[in-house]
């Protein structure tokens, strides 16, 4: 454990009278989970503060209009409507009405091999005719889908090496690796196979072969009545999620601007447990300022949560720590999304999928490509397409840091020639991403056992999101919900 003095307690230039909200909640971080948390202690009835360190709410979501009409998500592009707690977000008037689905050509999804875009299949004829893959590959799914048998490991191991134990490495290179690059823009040889996708480990455990398990995991959901999940975003793009959040919580409850600096512990009043003095800084004048909590929901991501100073003692900051330093061991790689628009007449490919994924071997400078006009209506002016490149992550960390016009003479190349395109981009926006999407590598039960273990020391201190409950919007959602449902 790494408990040593931080190097961050707050020395306020000048400081605002302390504020008392002892039954009050307060929520920190205001991404889809804080908010997600937020509207739930609200609809409870429960007075909850959200603090946020930006100006505005939505976290990694975020989505712009610009006059000349491109749409630009600079996060996530799409989600599916999985986990109740997300479902019933999609009947809020403003929500229900601006939804959109795909375009039916998104189930189009194309692969890169041999320097070439490839079709993925779409239907179990397309999968036995493809010639994405071998012959081979084909033989040994099959066999693997008749005669592998239920398997119940003691012990994790890479996502990467349980796949090649059923099918072998062409489909670790061309199949697992891109599937991956576009979840987690992680690397499949050191994510857990348990933590990252538990859905592959428990169709092994219950079934032996991945494919049938799946089958079967499909087949329950059906049974049970839950509809197979669906892409979506909203007609302003996925930003209107967040706002439509922020917009149910009474208007004091949301802070931005505001980031939470530190967090003490008040001495107990009563036997209803100790109380939480929360230090933050108001970025329109740098005040720093005070408010005492019963409870605090921490949604901040897992590089933050490291640097956060805790003291188990309000009258001493001299002891102030920082008791998940060790959460600095979850990688969030840098990942940029390079938004480019074109005139319709610069592309010869039609775009008429959903987008292109890049397995390493391909030696491309990008993980994969959205054909983000494509998908949705509404996203380019007249006439024109967009396509969003998705460059870094683990593969190649370094690419993510360079500047917008580098990005885009690295890409452009590579790109014109998968998709025929003549030309400069009419448009382009690069967004940066520092630490984009945790990485759920092999000992990640240990981050796990840390975040427990702080809970159980801190009573009234919890912690949601993407750093413990999966990295998908609507699983961010359904964490920020029930933790908080939890903590009621
Ligand atoms: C480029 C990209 C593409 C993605 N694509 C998809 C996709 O297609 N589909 C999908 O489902 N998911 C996708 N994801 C994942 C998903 O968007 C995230 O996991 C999710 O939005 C995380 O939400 P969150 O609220 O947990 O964290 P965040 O969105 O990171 O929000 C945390 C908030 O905490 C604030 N904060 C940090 N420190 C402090 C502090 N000290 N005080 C106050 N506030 C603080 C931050 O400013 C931030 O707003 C993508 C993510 C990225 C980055």
């Amino acid at each position: 454990m790494c408990f040593f003095v931080a190097p961050r307690s707050p020395a306020p230039v000048q400081s605002a009278p302390l504020k008392m909200s002892s039954q009050s909640i307060a929520v920190v971080g205001g991404g889809i989970t804080g908010l997600a948390a937020a509207h739930h202690f609200a609809s409870k009835n429960r007075p909850v503060r959200l603090f946020e360190a930006s100006g505005r709410t939505g976290g990694s979501i975020r989505s712009e209009r610009t006059p000349e009409g491109w749409l630009i998500e600079t996060g996530p592009n799409t989600v599916l409507d999985k986990t109740d707690e997300f479902k019933r977000y999609l009947g809020i008037p403003a929500l229900a009405r601006d939804r959109q689905p795909p375009d039916p050509l998104a189930k189009n999804r194309f692969i890169v091999r041999n320097s070439r875009l490839m079709a993925l299949p779409v239907s179990a004829l397309g999968a036995i005719t493809t010639r994405i893959v071998s012959f081979k590959l084909k033989r040994r799914i099959v066999r693997d889908f008749f005669f592998s048998r239920p398997r119940n490991r003691t012990e994790d191991l890479p996502l990467s090496e349980l796949a090649r134990e059923h099918y072998g490495d062409e489909f670790v290179d061309y199949g697992l690796n891109p599937m991956v690059a576009g979840i987690y823009a992680g690397d499949p040889g050191k994510l857990s196979a348990r933590h990252a996708m538990p859905f592959i480990w428990e169709a092994e455990r219950t079934h032996g072969s991945i494919v049938r398990g799946q089958l079967a995991q499909a087949r329950a959901r059906r049974k049970a009545g839950i509809p197979k999940a669906t892409m979506l975003s909203f007609k302003n793009g996925l930003q209107e999620l967040p706002d439509a959040l922020a917009a149910q919580l009474p208007a004091p409850a949301i802070e931005t601007g505001a980031r939470v600096e530190s967090i003490s512990r008040m001495p107990a009043r009563d036997e209803s447990g100790p109380r939480w003095l929360l230090r933050w800084t108001r970025a329109r004048d740098g005040v720093a300022q005070t408010e005492i909590f019963s409870k605090v929901l921490l949604t901040i991501p897992a590089h933050a949560l490291a640097r956060l100073p805790v003291a188990p003692d309000a009258d001493r900051p001299d002891a102030f720590h920082t008791p998940l330093s060790q959460l600095a061991g979850i990688v969030s790689p840098p990942l940029a999304s390079l938004f480019l628009g074109y005139r319709r007449g610069q592309i010869a490919h039609p775009l008429d999928g959903f987008g292109a994924l890049v397995p390493e071997l391909e030696k491309l400078p990008f993980l994969g490509v959205l054909f983000s006009g494509s998908l949705f209506p509404g996203r380019t002016p007249p006439g024109h397409v967009a396509l969003t490149v998705m460059i870094g992550g683990t593969r190649q960390p370094g690419l993510a840091n360079l500047g917008e016009q580098q990005l885009v003479d690295l890409v452009s190349p590579p790109l014109e020639k998968l998709l025929g395109i003549d030309g400069a981009p009419v448009f382009q926006k690069l967004t940066a991403h520092e630490h984009a999407i945790p990485q759920y590598n092999l000992g990640h039960e240990r981050h796990l056992a840390l975040i427990d273990g702080f809970e159980r020391a801190h009573p009234g201190l919890c912690i949601a999101g993407n750093v413990r409950d999966g990295i998908a919007v609507p699983a961010c959602i359904a964490s920020g919900v029930n933790r908080a449902e939890a903590m009621l």
